[in-house]
């Protein structure tokens, strides 16, 4: 069985460190609180709470070669310093290109996780509660073991 990490968060941390859990061999399980990915660079019209938000003109300040994820080139088309829209576009191509979507859990907020607790074989495992913000029946409180956890926000 390979083991599981929960990866808190599908900004841009949480989407590379999904992409590296799977490249090494690790099942990668996603929460994210909102119903979409990109975190910050998601623009709204309407801002959630407890949420940062950009405005919608932003353009980020850092250049396309510097912030790209080093195994998927921004594409050459794409203007040097991008807009949020195509920082957007360029992460769901990412999401698209290695897969990502089907190990992420949306409207899932990672609301406190316990200590290490649990010995399975040779390994600790962490015991991760959650407090979900979605209504469905099934999501209403999820506790799961994981090798590890990693926090992309
Ligand atoms: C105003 C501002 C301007 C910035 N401008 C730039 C810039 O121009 N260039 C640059 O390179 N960087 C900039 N940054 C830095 C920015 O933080 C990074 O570019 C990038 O967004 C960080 O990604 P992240 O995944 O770590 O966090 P985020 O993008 O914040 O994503 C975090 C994700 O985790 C989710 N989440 C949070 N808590 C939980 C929880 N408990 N359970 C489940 N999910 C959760 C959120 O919904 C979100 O989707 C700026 C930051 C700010 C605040």
């Amino acid at each position: 069985m390979s083991r599981r990490v929960a990866v808190v968060g599908a900004g841009s941390s949480g989407l590379v460190c999904m992409k590296c859990c799977l490249d090494e061999g690790l099942e990668p399980v996603c929460f994210e609180s909102s119903d979409d990915i990109g975190g910050l660079w998601r623009f709204k019209e309407n801002p959630e709470p407890d949420r940062a938000s950009i405005y919608h003109s932003v353009i980020i300040n850092t250049s396309k070669e510097m912030m790209c994820f080093s195994d998927f080139p921004i594409p050459a088309h794409f203007p040097n310093f991008m807009h949020n829209s195509l920082i957007m576009e360029y992460f769901r191509m990412y999401v698209n290109h290695f897969q990502l979507a089907k190990h992420i859990r949306f409207n899932v907020r990672k609301h406190r996780q316990a200590s290490l607790s649990h010995k399975c074989g040779s390994s600790l495992q962490l015991t991760v509660s959650m407090c979900v913000a979605d209504p469905r029946p099934e999501h209403k409180e999820e506790i799961r073991l994981f090798a590890f956890w990693s926090v992309g926000c």
